[in-house]
């Protein structure tokens, strides 16, 4: 038989969503995919609840359902500070991880080249290689994950058609600075290059960080597309509701590549989420109210048992230094805390372009009593795993 394509030959399968499995199969505690074990607003739920007998049961318009993108419209002008035409600027998609591969798809030619900053969200590799593009990487230093400015303009020197700005980042929890954004945002312009950025996480910023979006800088609305989703702002993951904000003239394109992608986003679900688009700010200041709980208990606990981490400003990840345990195989690693400690976690491998592996990813975003039961198991980590490689040494 013929050989598959390069294309679905050229990267594995999601180590994130693989780490789920693995989590399954052991029945650890799943801190690696991260996704929330609290439920969605009660208005939302009230409102799936009662359009059931109703709909909309089929297609919404392809970009989206009018009352759904005027009501995201709204919010979003609310935090971004920009106008958003509901009709021309937005795109509404399955999830973030469609909107950023419709955004690569199309805004990059084959060939073309994409910076990404390393540590990345394992999408992006995927995303590079559907699209053809050709993915220059810039380090972002643990434990400020700051990045040297010199380094970035060289990438920008070797004229990328984009680059791809995840803020608040995962995996580091790193929030771009305004400076930052600046800098970046010169660059762009400079250079002539598209943003693509992947916010989903605008909503989980710690003070006294501030979530700043790029589009809302001078003169780079035309030149961003805002990616982000629905899923981690109303813990409503499964729901795949994200979309893109861009120009007129980008979003004229991205319509045609997600309506041949998918032709939509569901259609219940996206009217059943609008009462949380029109939540009052006192909503989002209690999700992070909640997440900021959540990150102190989760690294008061960690630093209680002795293990090193770096402190995110943003998001719900944390990212420990396992070098005490000799790791060489960070994947192995992983599987061997679920099998024997009871914690699913993400190797860092799946998010370094450099050849690190002593870091694994664990996230936060779960009810207190999952994250005490986390904490109890990974207080026995040396006993465990130290007592497990001794007895397969020879
Ligand atoms: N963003 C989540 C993570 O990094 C997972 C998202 C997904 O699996 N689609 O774990």
């Amino acid at each position: 038989m013929q050989n598959l394509s390069v294309r679905s030959s050229g990267f594995t399968d999601s180590v994130i969503r693989r780490m789920t499995r693995v989590s399954l199969k052991y029945d650890a505690v799943n801190l690696s995919q991260g996704f929330p074990d609290m439920d969605p607003p009660q208005a939302i739920l009230d409102r799936l609840a009662q359009i059931a007998p109703t709909g909309p049961h089929q297609y919404a318009l392809t970009w989206g359902a009018r009352n759904f993108r005027e009501a995201l419209a709204e919010k979003q002008r609310r935090f971004m500070g920009i106008d958003i035409d509901p009709e021309k600027e937005i795109v509404v998609t399955c999830g973030s991880t469609e909107a950023m591969m419709a955004a690569m798809l199309t805004v990059v030619n084959p060939g073309d080249k994409v910076i990404v900053f390393s540590p990345f969200y394992e999408n992006y590799g995927a995303d590079t290689i559907l699209s053809g593009a050709e993915p220059i990487y810039v380090h972002l230093k643990p434990p400020d994950f700051n990045f040297d400015a010199e380094l970035l303009e060289q990438a920008f020197r070797q004229n990328p058609k984009a680059i791809i700005l995840c803020n608040p980042s995962n995996p580091s929890g790193k929030v771009f600075t305004r400076e930052e954004l600046e800098l970046i945002a010169d660059f762009a312009k400079k250079y002539d290059t598209y943003v693509i950025t992947d916010e989903v996480y605008e909503h989980i910023v710690y003070a006294p960080y501030k979530h700043i979006y790029i589009a809302s800088l001078p003169g780079m609305k035309e030149r961003t597309i805002s990616c982000s989703s629905l899923s981690k702002t109303y813990s409503i993951t499964g729901w795949r509701l994200g979309y893109i904000i861009a120009s007129e003239r980008v979003i004229e394109n991205a319509r045609k590549v997600h309506d041949f992608l998918t032709v939509g986003a569901a259609a219940p679900l996206q009217e059943a989420v609008i009462p949380g688009l029109k939540f009052p700010d006192a909503y989002y200041d209690g999700l992070l109210a909640e997440y900021t709980h959540k990150r102190d208990l989760f690294l008061k606990g960690l630093s209680d048992i002795g293990l090193p981490y770096t402190e995110p400003q943003g998001a719900y990840y944390v990212l420990l230094d396992m070098s005490e345990f000799g790791v060489a195989d960070d994947v192995r690693f992983c599987e061997e805390l679920a099998e024997s400690v009871g914690v699913g976690a993400v190797p860092g491998s799946s998010f370094f372009r450099e050849p690190i592996h002593h870091i694994i990813r664990l996230h936060f975003a779960k009810k207190d009593e999952t994250l005490y039961e986390a904490l109890n198991r990974l207080a026995h980590i040396r006993t465990k795993i130290r007592k497990k490689s001794r007895c397969t040494k020879p």
